[in-house]
């Protein structure tokens, strides 16, 4: 007998049916005797008709408001799947992440689980009960209603996972595992087995929404055994692995990509230290996360700064940096909110030479110029147009065999 937690997203639970063929397939593993705690998440939309919600009373809502109207639409689910779980005639008990005390930390709208008291559901499991609890969220110390940020349901599964110290955790979506790049973009992806804890890290990261990163952090951080499935049909899935080995590493596991990115440029800045400090000191202040930066060498005794932060804060960096660019005396301001992310990822690269410069040939051959490159060693982020994005992502699955069970080798 095992202890499992599922976690079912919202496509999964979308409609009256689909929650019913949830509750089929629960009471059909708990009658074979495994024990198991369910997240779920709000129903497919919700959670963003509860956002245009908010917006349609105010434009700037309450974080703190905004949090106890996000954390209805799991509410909703739970009871719905409890319900449907005993019309068939297994006990279950939902909870909320009050309820069931997931405490946070109190940042509205992307809290942090602090800690989990799990005694309650180990009570419910003990009388036989299936416990149904709400993803997304918790509560602050003084009882606040937090929620986890977007795909945050991934990390209330997870973080259940380790606090049960569960013999699984196990993900169902509407795909049946880990691709090695988003098959809604290149249907020639393929379903990977296994796929390592580094790598899922990365591509959750650099913008694979397949799994949260912060379910990722957490599975890495208790070594929670985890594994991506469909909820709409059976089959292995990926499981991600703690162990890799190199020598049958592939070159590359997969293709990640953001479209939400936004690059911010400050020209003729002059080069002498504490410049960048003072820029993005002020960028932190205002609580705005900056991904990749770049700065040039000078070529007089001035230099361009470049950097990218997440779309949806560059007109807030934009105006920092206005007033950044008055106070240390810069030329001018440029942005552009239409770029991208491309990354390729794989712990095969740290045993293989050339594999950047395979990336930049292949986007050079379909014409793609290339405006910022990262690297770390089992990663190659670049920018490029947000017109090349598919172009450049299909190119590149192309271009290192992602679709062939076999990888080529440069
Ligand atoms: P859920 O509502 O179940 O949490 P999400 O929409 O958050 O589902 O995540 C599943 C989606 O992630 C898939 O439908 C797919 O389009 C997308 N996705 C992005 N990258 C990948 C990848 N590498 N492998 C599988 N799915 C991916
Ligand atoms: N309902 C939340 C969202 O849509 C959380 C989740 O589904 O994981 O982002
Ligand atoms: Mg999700």
């Amino acid at each position: 007998m095992a202890l499992i937690v599922q976690k079912y997203g919202g496509t999964s639970v979308g409609s009256p049916e689909r929650i019913s063929a949830v509750a089929e397939k629960v009471a059909r593993m708990r009658k074979a005797g495994d024990d198991l705690v369910i997240v779920v998440s709000a129903m497919s939309g919700e959670t963003d008709r509860l956002i245009k919600l908010a917006k349609a009373i105010h434009s700037d809502p309450s974080p703190r408001e905004l949090d106890v109207l996000l954390a209805t639409g799991e509410q909703t689910t739970i009871a719905l799947l409890s319900m449907a779980l005993e019309k068939i005639g297994c006990p279950a008990r939902s909870y909320t992440g009050f309820q069931v005390h997931i405490r946070t930390d109190n940042v509205y709208g992307k809290a942090r689980i602090l800690d989990i008291d799990e005694s309650r559901v180990r009570e419910d499991l003990k009388k036989g009960r299936v416990v149904v609890i709400a993803g997304f969220q918790g509560a602050d110390q003084d009882g606040n209603i937090t929620t986890l940020g977007r795909g945050g349901s991934d990390t209330t599964g997870v973080a259940m996972a380790a606090a049960l110290k569960a013999d699984e955790c196990q993900i169902y979506t509407d795909v049946d595992g880990v691709y090695t790049t988003d098959p809604r973009i290149v249907p020639e992806a393929r379903r990977l087995d296994r796929i390592t804890f580094e790598e899922m890290l990365e591509l959750a990261s650099l913008g694979s929404k397949v799994l949260q990163i912060r379910s990722v952090e957490f599975a890495g951080k208790y070594r929670v055994p985890l594994r991506v499935l469909s909820s709409f049909e059976d089959g292995p899935g990926t499981l991600i692995t703690y162990e890799e080995n190199e020598m049958e590493a592939p070159l590359i596991s997969g293709i990640a990509f953001n479209r939400d990115e936004a690059k911010l440029t400050l020209r003729g800045v002059p080069d002498k230290p504490g410049i960048a400090a003072q820029i993005l000191g002020e960028i932190g202040k205002a609580n705005i996360n900056v991904d990749m930066i770049v700065q040039n060498v000078a070529a007089d005794d001035t230099t361009d700064f470049t950097f990218t932060v997440h779309r949806g804060e560059y007109k807030k960096a934009r105006e920092v940096l206005a007033r950044v660019a008055q106070d240390l005396k810069a030329r001018e301001v440029n942005g552009d909110d239409k770029i991208v992310k491309i990354s390729i990822v794989g712990v095969g690269m740290r045993s293989h030479a050339g594999i950047a410069s395979q990336m930049f040939k292949t986007l050079a051959d379909e014409g793609i110029n290339i405006q910022m490159i990262s690297t770390s060693e089992i990663k190659v982020s670049v920018v490029v147009e947000e017109k090349y994005l598919e172009l450049g992502v299909r190119a590149l699955h192309t271009a290192f065999g992602l679709e062939k069970t076999s990888q080529s080798t440069v």
